[in-house]
């Protein structure tokens, strides 16, 4: 089985606008990967419409984040349970440094459900501060 566990949607600056998580799942489908996570920057908000198109889909998903410690390291953080990993995406939200995100600078941090309607976006920068416990 292929298995790639390290992906970024739109909600990450870094990621395409177009990268939505229904069209993530339909290139990794396309490329005969059978378990998939989505791993945006310090959040989880797109990992409910991950669900959905990995469902649609047939391919097993891991629900992730990519999460900025103090000392800049980026932790990739997975999880088998949707639930469990959106509730700690919340939390590392709320604990991520406060650092506005300019969308024509920095990049766009779109919340989009599984069939690529826009829900929203975040206000912190995702990519930018660390998580202070
Ligand atoms: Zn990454």
């Amino acid at each position: 089985m292929l298995i790639d566990l390290h992906n970024h949607s739109c909600l990450s600056p870094c990621g395409s606008l177009e990268m939505s998580p229904a069209r993530l799942v339909e290139e990794a489908a396309a490329r005969g990967i059978g378990m998939l996570a989505l791993t945006d920057h310090n959040a989880g908000d797109n990992l409910p419409a991950f669900a959905v198109c990995c469902r649609r889909a047939g391919i097993v998903p891991v629900y992730g984040m990519e999460v900025t410690g103090r000392e800049e390291a980026h932790l990739l953080c997975l999880f088998g349970d949707l639930k469990t990993a959106v509730r700690f995406g919340y939390e590392i939200y709320e604990n991520l440094q406060t650092i506005p995100n300019n969308p024509d600078r920095m990049g766009d941090q779109i919340i989009v459900d599984e069939d690529e309607n826009i829900l929203g976006e975040l206000e912190k920068h995702l990519a930018g501060g660390a998580v202070e416990f």
